[in-house]
């Protein structure tokens, strides 16, 4: 398997169709603010899957919460030779004692046998190691914010 060149608008369509009918069916409703032409390199299989389990993770606290209209918010933009994506949820965010251990492999809250706590682990893994990227998730007004930096493909490459 080879690296190739691929664009970040289309795994994160790929992602949040893959995802689209679950979310229908609990009513998660979805803010798109999606730049096109941002170009990465990697693998873009792995990296869909990286974004899709932090929007199963949304919906999860979503419906855990019983949030009366959930919303996921999804937005990429170029913000220097980075492409940024935002994933956000308003699921009430996440406690500051859990948010220091999201990342590590087995750490879950979800009762046994709904959460195996790698999700996140394996994201960090594909977004550091496969696209030499950044993840981390910051508290916002009303919920939690994760936030990819993947470096663009440089036009001479
Ligand atoms: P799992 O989903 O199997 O629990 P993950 O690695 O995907 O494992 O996530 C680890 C933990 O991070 C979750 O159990 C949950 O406590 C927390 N978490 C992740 N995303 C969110 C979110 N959007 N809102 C609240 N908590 C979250
Ligand atoms: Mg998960």
């Amino acid at each position: 398997k080879k690296k190739e060149n691929f664009l970040l608008h289309e795994s994160l369509n790929s992602s949040l169709e893959l995802i689209g009918s679950t979310f229908k069916n609990y009513n998660i409703s979805v803010k798109r603010d999606i730049d096109k032409g941002l170009e990465v390199f990697g693998f873009p299989n792995e990296f869909a899957q990286a974004l899709l389990n932090i929007l199963s993770n949304a919906k999860d606290a979503l419906i855990e919460k019983r949030v009366a209209k959930p919303e996921v918010c999804v937005k990429l933009k170029k913000h220097e030779d980075m492409g940024k994506i935002f994933i956000s949820d308003n699921a009430g965010g996440i406690d500051e004692e859990v948010m220091l251990k999201i990342f590590e492999p087995y750490f879950t809250t979800k009762e046994q046998g709904k959460g195996t706590g790698i999700g996140l682990y394996m994201s960090k893994m594909i977004i550091e190691q496969n696209m030499k990227g950044k993840i981390y998730a910051k508290n916002i007004d009303k919920g939690v914010s994760f936030i990819i930096e993947i470096p663009l493909k440089q036009k001479d490459e």
